[in-house]
């Protein structure tokens, strides 16, 4: 796989210098182009699944569809790449056995190429890397705030596909969440609902029912689905409706579910502490079942 096909284009030629990280260098390297759209722009889609430990050896959760949404992300922003998905999925693993990975999370990046007009470049790149991440948050229980950015309008950019450019309000939200000492932020939608954290979905439990922000306004996730499809095997009443701020100010449980995060408990909203234990909520039961799925060990695992 190369990163970088060393072509001929109107912004640098084999004598063109740059200046990069305090250095004059040729701006033709063999690096990732200094011209790429992705760097300037944000344009590129990506993935990110985890790799788990299983009896039967290592295992990528749920890789197919993963690899489907990412093809679908990159064609979404004209971003085309000449891979199947059944090419990805072997490179991945031929990736974690050369790393030696026995549990990996892997990051596929569709990145495009060098075009500074704003119109996507017609060449674009795959770049698939992994890396050993045990936890997502340090924090056991996440404490999680209400952020001031939103998610984008749905007719702003589409919502669902995994593009790059979205995370930089994403990132934003938690880093002034983090400034404020909550370990997250939950975004509300362009119409004041509660959307979803800045990288995973969000539930709540109330009176034994688990609810969830419908798809219209969230990136719904693979994760999201996974757990839904559990609780309804385990008698788990799940019902998707909007959610309004306030609701959260007495509820009994809440996690955030997501490939990084899976389902992690969230201790309390701005100053409202979720009412019971994690270990007594549904949440805690589908937290166990969905560590048995991934790593194999339960025998109706959702692969
Ligand atoms: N929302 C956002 C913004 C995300 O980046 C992710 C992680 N991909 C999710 C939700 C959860 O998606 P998934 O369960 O497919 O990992």
């Amino acid at each position: 796989m190369s990163l970088i096909k060393n072509r001929l284009h109107p912004y640098s030629n084999k004598h063109t210098y740059a200046f990069i990280d305090g250095n004059f260098v040729k701006a033709s390297t063999n690096g990732i182009s200094i011209h790429s759209q992705s760097l300037h722009y944000g344009l590129a889609a990506f993935e990110g699944m985890r790799a788990y430990k299983t009896p039967a050896g290592v295992h990528i959760f749920k890789a197919r569809q993963h690899f489907d949404r990412l093809l679908e992300s990159a064609k979404r922003i004209f971003l085309d790449i000449n891979y199947t998905t059944d090419e990805l999925i072997d490179i991945s693993y031929e990736l974690l056995k050369k790393n030696d990975f026995e549990a990996a999370y892997i990051r596929p990046l569709v990145f495009a190429g060098d075009r500074m007009e704003l119109l996507p470049s017609e060449d674009s790149h795959l770049m698939i890397c992994a890396w050993r991440w045990p936890k997502y948050f340090k924090a056991q229980e996440v404490r999680l705030t209400i952020s001031d950015y939103r998610r984008p309008h749905p007719k702003s950019m589409p919502i669902n596909a995994k593009v790059s450019g979205q995370y930089v309000t994403n990132m934003l939200a938690t880093k002034t969440a983090q400034m404020k000492g909550f370990d997250d932020a939950i975004l509300l939608d362009s119409e004041g609902y509660i959307a979803q954290s800045a990288g995973a979905n969000f539930f709540y439990e109330k009176d034994n029912q688990l609810f969830t922000s419908p798809k219209k306004h969230i990136f719904a996730g693979i994760t999201r689905q996974t757990i839904i499809e559990m609780a309804k095997e385990m008698g788990i009443k799940v019902v998707e409706k909007k959610i309004s701020p306030k609701e959260l100010q007495n509820i009994d449980g809440a996690f955030l579910t997501g490939t990084a995060v899976e389902v992690k408990p969230v201790k309390s909203i701005d100053e409202h502490h979720v009412n019971l234990p994690f270990e007594e909520t549904f949440g805690g039961s589908l937290a166990k079942r969905y560590h048995l799925s991934v790593s194999g060990k339960e025998v109706s695992s959702i692969i």
